[in-house]
C-alpha cells in the first residue's frame, strides 16, 4: 500500500480537485454531492459509456473515463493523478475491482485503506466490533453444531446473493458452495435497521469522540428477493412443494426511522466501533453502516459493517429525517464531498485520504 505521506503529498499538489468514482452502486449520489460542493466529476465506467446518466443531469459526471476491465483502472494511475482525482470507494468498486488491487491503488482516495483488511476478512470484523463491546449474532464455528436456525454468508460484498438459512448439518451441506469462504451465525429473528453514520476526525461540535465528531445521516432497510415477498405464496410446506427457497439478494432500499428511544443505543454502537477502529489502524474515516438486527427486547445485534458509503443512503440524496437535523439537504455523497472541501482549505487532506 502506498504510504499515507506520500497519498498527501499528491493530493497537496492538487489545485482542482476531481471526485471520481466507478459507475454503479450510489455514484449518481457521490457525483451530485461533489458537485454541489463545486468539484468537477469524473465517472469510471467499464466497457462503455452509461446512458441512464443522461437521464439525470444533475449527478451526470463531467467526464468518463472507460476502461475494459476493473483491472485496468490500476494501469490509469498516471492519467487519474493527471486529473486530480480523488477516488471515493463504494461497495462495487472495492469488491470488482478487489479489496488488494483497491488497496494499493496509488492514487488518493476518501477514507482510510486499512480498513480493507479488518472489513473483508469477517473474524477480523468480528475481532473489531467485539471487541468494540459491541454485540453481533453468536457464531456457529462447526457446522456440524448446528441444532437451530443459522445464517450462512460468503465473504465480501455480493449483496445478500448466495446467503442460505440451515437448521442443521444437513441442510447446511445441502446448501454449501465448494470451495467458498463462509461464516455462520445464529438466525436473529427481528427488524433490519442499516445505521448510516459518518465519522469526520476533523469536524468540531456536535457529537463528540475522542478525536472528531460522529453523525448519523440516515436509516434504512433492505429490500431482499425472495424472502420479503415469499408470504404471498403461502405457508412453508406449500413452498416446499414448489421447491422455493428463501434467497436474500438486496433489489431495492425503504426508509425508516427508529423509535428514539434507540438513539443512545445506535450511538452507543457507533462511537464505540469508531473508537476501537482507531486504536485497530487508525481509524475509519467518512461513511459507514452498522447492518443491526433489533430483537424485541430491543437489543441490537450487528451482523456486519460495511465501512464506506452504501447503497441504502441513495434514498436520502434530498436529505432525511436525520440529516436534516445537521444541515438540511445533506445527502452522505454531498457530505463526503464537504469534508474534502474542507479538508482542502484548512490544509487537512492527509486527515481524511489516503
Ligand atoms: P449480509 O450478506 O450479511 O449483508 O446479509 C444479507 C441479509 O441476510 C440481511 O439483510 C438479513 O436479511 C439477513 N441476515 C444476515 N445475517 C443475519 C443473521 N445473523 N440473522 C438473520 N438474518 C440475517
Amino acid at each position: 500500500m502506498v504510504s499515507r505521506k506520500a497519498i498527501a503529498a499528491i493530493a497537496e499538489d492538487y489545485r482542482d480537485i476531481t471526485v471520481a468514482t466507478v459507475c454503479s452502486h450510489s455514484s449518481l449520489q457521490i457525483f451530485h454531492g461533489a458537485r454541489q460542493e463545486g468539484f468537477k466529476t469524473l465517472g469510471i465506467a467499464i466497457g462503455k459509456q452509461p446512458r441512464f446518466y443522461d437521464a439525470f443531469p444533475l449527478a451526470r459526471p463531467d467526464e468518463f473515463l472507460l476502461v475494459d476491465s476493473y483491472e485496468e483502472i490500476a494501469d490509469k494511475t498516471d492519467e487519474l493523478i493527471a486529473h486530480q482525482v480523488v477516488t471515493v470507494p463504494h461497495g462495487s468498486f472495492v469488491e470488482y475491482m478487489g479489496a488488494d488491487a483497491f488497496a494499493k491503488l496509488p492514487v488518493p482516495s476518501f477514507g482510510n485503506r486499512n480498513v480493507l483488511a479488518w472489513e473483508s476478512d469477517r473474524e477480523k470484523q468480528r475481532e473489531w466490533l467485539t471487541s468494540a463491546g459491541v454485540t453481533m449474532p453468536r457464531k456457529i464455528a462447526n457446522p456440524e453444531a448446528i441444532d437451530s436456525p443459522v445464517f450462512v454468508k460468503y465473504y465480501g460484498a455480493k449483496g445478500g446473493r448466495g446467503s442460505f438459512i440451515a437448521k442443521n448439518h444437513d441442510e447446511f451441506l445441502a446448501a454449501v458452495k465448494p470451495g467458498m469462504k463462509y461464516a455462520i451465525q445464529e438466525y436473529v429473528v427481528g427488524t433490519r435497521y442499516y445505521l448510516q453514520f459518518f465519522y469526520s476526525p476533523i469536524a468540531e461540535g456536535g457529537y463528540r469522540l475522542s478525536k472528531g465528531t460522529l453523525e448519523m445521516l440516515g436509516i434504512d432497510r433492505r429490500d431482499e428477493a425472495n424472502i420479503d415477498e415469499m408470504y404471498k405464496l403461502g405457508a412453508q410446506e406449500r413452498l416446499r412443494e414448489l421447491e422455493i427457497s428463501p434467497t436474500f439478494v438486496v433489489t431495492g432500499n425503504m426508509p425508516v426511522v427508529l423509535r428514539e428511544s434507540l438513539l443512545p443505543k445506535a450511538f452507543d454502537m457507533g462511537e464505540r466501533t469508531v473508537e476501537r477502529s482507531i486504536e485497530l489502524f487508525g481509524g475509519m474515516i467518512g461513511p459507514f453502516c452498522l447492518e443491526t438486527i433489533v430483537t424485541d427486547q430491543l437489543e441490537f445485534k450487528v451482523f456486519e459493517i460495511s465501512s464506506r458509503i452504501v447503497a441504502g443512503t441513495n434514498l436520502f440524496i434530498s436529505g432525511s429525517p436525520y440529516a436534516d437535523m445537521l444541515e438540511p439537504g445533506m445527502s452522505t455523497g454531498r457530505r463526503i464531498a464537504r469534508e474534502i472541501r474542507v479538508a482542502q482549505k484548512r490544509g487537512l487532506l492527509g486527515e481524511i485520504l489516503t
